[in-house]
């Protein structure tokens, strides 16, 4: 019987599958995925931290500048005070305010020089700190991958053995079915259901009494309404 063979095939196929899966979920493999996230993370943040730090050295560098200019304004205010002292109360009055006004305008960029310092500072920290962490987790990486590369490498040989099996027993199998059961593999895995109680096993709807019939009359190949699998009468 066809369907035999198939069974057989698909018996050493979903073996190889499932020791694929079981490849892709090792826990060396899903830990090096999360370490790489992780330094691709704190790569992204030290960007941010580089360009917050080049926008924050602009506007320090900017906000100096004014409040050089300011100091020579005031040198300048100064002198003419000395030089010139004014005549009468209400210039002095004048000149007092303008000086006045300066120097609370230089101590609010003192102020902002000062906040934008220790600004910089922190963000020196948080750079050094990520560079701790991701040096750490590299280093953990790296030992990690060369322990995983050895599990691959014998799983993979592994998986080719059982790959190996399941090609001679393709070799058994009528081409056109086994092109159906690939097809169906595709959206539906395990692609063939045992007859169980006159329920598709796979999806457990009962069949109908016409495809009862089919299926045992063996004349021709089966697949259940609802899930799309090959339909497989064991006869046990
Ligand atoms: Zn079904």
């Amino acid at each position: 019987m066809q369907l035999d063979t198939l069974w057989q095939f698909m018996q050493v196929d979903m073996e190889a599958d499932r020791f694929e899966a079981k490849m892709r979920q090792s826990e060396k493999r899903q830990k090096l995925i999360k370490q790489r996230d992780f330094l691709k993370d704190q790569q992204a943040n030290m960007k941010k931290l580089e360009n917050d730090v080049v926008v924050m050295q602009d506007r320090l560098a900017a906000v100096q500048d004014e409040a050089d200019r300011l100091e020579k304004v005031l040198e300048g205010l100064t002198k003419e005070f000395n030089d010139n002292p004014p005549s009468n109360a209400e210039e002095a009055q004048k000149q007092a305010e303008s000086v006045q006004k300066l120097l609370e305008t230089l101590s609010r960029y003192e102020q902002e020089l000062q906040k934008m310092r220790k600004d910089a500072d922190t963000k020196d920290r948080q750079q050094k700190e990520i560079r701790v962490r991701a040096a750490k987790t590299k280093q953990e990486f790296d030992q990690l991958k060369v322990e995983y590369d050895k599990e691959l490498k014998a799983d993979t040989a592994e998986l080719q053995v059982m790959r190996g099996r399941t090609d001679q027993e393709a070799k058994k199998v009528d081409a056109h079915l086994l092109a159906k059961y690939r097809s169906i593999k595709q959206h539906c895995t395990p692609p063939m259901a045992k007859l169980v109680n006159d329920q598709c096993s796979g999806c457990f709807m009962s069949l109908p009494s016409a495809t009862l019939l089919d299926i045992r009359s063996g004349d021709r190949i089966v697949e259940c309404d609802n899930c799309g699998r090959i339909l497989y009468d064991a006869g046990d």
